[in-house]
């Protein structure tokens, strides 16, 4: 089944096929460790997860590289404000980072480079640049000339001109031109900063990208991806910089732009004071609630994060989660891989159509529902392996607390003597402890299997 891909770079749907089908390379920027990550930014990770996961069915080996910028100076800011390294803070969010996404169920990447870890590759790449005249030196710091590469601004459509007559920016008088971007700055004593042939300094933000890029995948890669916010100028600049330093050789053969969150249709932003933590978001719902959710958009349009949103992943999971329960006792051949689902792979394959995806998946809910099988309960669980849902027990997604800790040792020692109550025909004693359930959050179900239990989720 043939993979269909929305290329930002030329603007329309293309049969995906990598330069070596041996060796697919996929980028994608990472996060700027200086403090938790707001759950937009885990749009990206969460979609370009399931993009490797369906290129890994697909392809025999698949490098994906996430990168993590731990050199800017939000992160000084941030140490300055703590009185704390920067090491300190670098280290602390890059592990958090790294815990939240794999909660969201997101695999780690085959490479996680750390620009602090690539300064030489990075000034290699910077000395090429102003040996082939893409580059200049202007009071210790380096600064790419857009003028000198023609093609600047054909990803994000903007014409040089109109940029440098737009530049409403005050301009650094060292720049030739307005839009000419920083490679490397000065650091004073107090900031980090490497020796380099133009004093102590550190990288801009867009060259660490190129540089790595480079070192892990190669000069020309198949996809890099990313927020449609960093379309301009970072990946612009990127751009420019990796065909500059490669003798004009393509850079990234596919650009994959994820669309914007929102929350409640207003933009995410500090100042609004509505930006979400996905660390805080894991505490208080189901973790594969927020996934689906980021999922249920196609990747290219704005999502709209709401608690309605979040209220009605959970209840689709339930849905799911009742159905694989009601299954409970039939037995899928785990020494076989998981069949995937041919419908909903086409979905996918149609530039990564999740919506479709997800609906294809309920259709294979209600299949397993009518007719409960070995083979109808594994297409299910097939299905939501391609999303990265359903990976957990139904019982388990039932008895889990979601904002409260509820006690399941505690719930299984209240429903013993509920049982032993009604043996004895204490209904009085039998319905105290069910409202003593009740208020722990806890709703139980008499059945012909016993009493189950499940926790209220929202
Ligand atoms: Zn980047």
């Amino acid at each position: 089944m043939p993979i269909s891909l929305y290329n930002s770079l030329s603007r329309r749907i293309e049969p995906f096929a990598p330069l070596d089908p041996s060796r697919v390379t996929v980028y994608l920027c990472g996060p700027t460790v200086y403090n938790y990550v707001h759950i937009g930014n885990a749009r990206g990770p969460v979609v370009f997860d399931v993009l490797v996961k369906l290129l890994r069915r697909h392809y025999p080996k698949v490098i994906y590289a996430r990168n993590i910028t731990d050199v800017d100076d939000k992160i000084n800011t941030a140490a300055i404000e703590q009185g704390v390294p920067i090491g300190q803070i670098t280290s602390r969010f890059t592990q958090a980072y790294r815990e939240d996404m794999a909660e969201l169920g997101i695999a780690p990447p085959d490479v996680e480079p750390h620009a602090t870890a690539h300064i030489g590759q990075i000034i290699a790449m910077i000395q090429t640049l102003i040996q082939s005249g893409h580059a200049y030196e202007a009071e210790s710091h380096v600064l790419f000339d857009v003028a000198s590469y023609a093609a600047y601004g054909a990803l994000s459509g903007r014409d040089t001109d109109e940029l440098i007559a737009g530049a409403r920016v005050e301009v650094a008088p060292y720049k030739k031109n307005p839009t000419d971007f920083v490679l490397w700055k000065p650091s004073t004593p107090e900031l980090p900063g490497w020796d380099s042939p133009w004093g102590r300094g550190r990288p801009g933000w867009h060259i660490e990208c190129s540089a790595m890029t480079a070192a892990h995948l190669g000069e020309t890669i198949d996809i890099h991806a990313g927020g449609v916010d960093l379309q301009f100028p970072h990946h612009e600049n990127e751009i420019a910089q990796s065909t500059c330093a490669h003798g004009g050789k393509v850079f990234a053969r596919w650009w994959l732009h994820n669309g914007m969150l929102t929350f409640e249709g207003r933009k995410m932003s500090k100042s609004l004071g509505n930006v979400l933590h996905v660390h805080e978001l894991l505490k208080q719902h189901p973790h594969e609630a927020l996934r689906l959710l980021l999922l249920r958009g196609h990747y290219r349009q704005p999502l709209d994060w709401s608690d309605a949103a979040i209220a009605q992943a959970i209840s689709t999971l339930d849905g799911w989660y009742r159905v694989l329960r009601e299954l409970g006792d039939i037995a899928v051949d785990v020494t076989q891989p998981l069949p995937v689902p041919e419908r909903l792979e086409a979905a996918l394959c149609d530039d990564m159509n999740t919506p479709q995806a997800l609906a294809e998946l309920s259709l294979l809910a209600d299949a397993a529902r009518q007719t409960p099988s070995p083979a109808t309960k594994a297409a299910l669980l097939g299905g939501g392996a391609t999303l990265g849902l359903l990976q957990q027990d139904a019982e388990a997604w039932f008895k889990q607390a979601s904002g409260s800790d509820v006690d399941a040792q505690r719930v299984e020692t209240l429903l013993e003597e509920r049982r032993a109550a009604r043996a004895a025909r204490d209904f009085a004693r039998a319905d105290a402890i069910r409202n003593e359930l009740t208020a722990m959050g806890v709703a139980i179900e008499d059945g012909t299997q016993g009493t189950r239990w499940s926790v209220a989720k929202h």
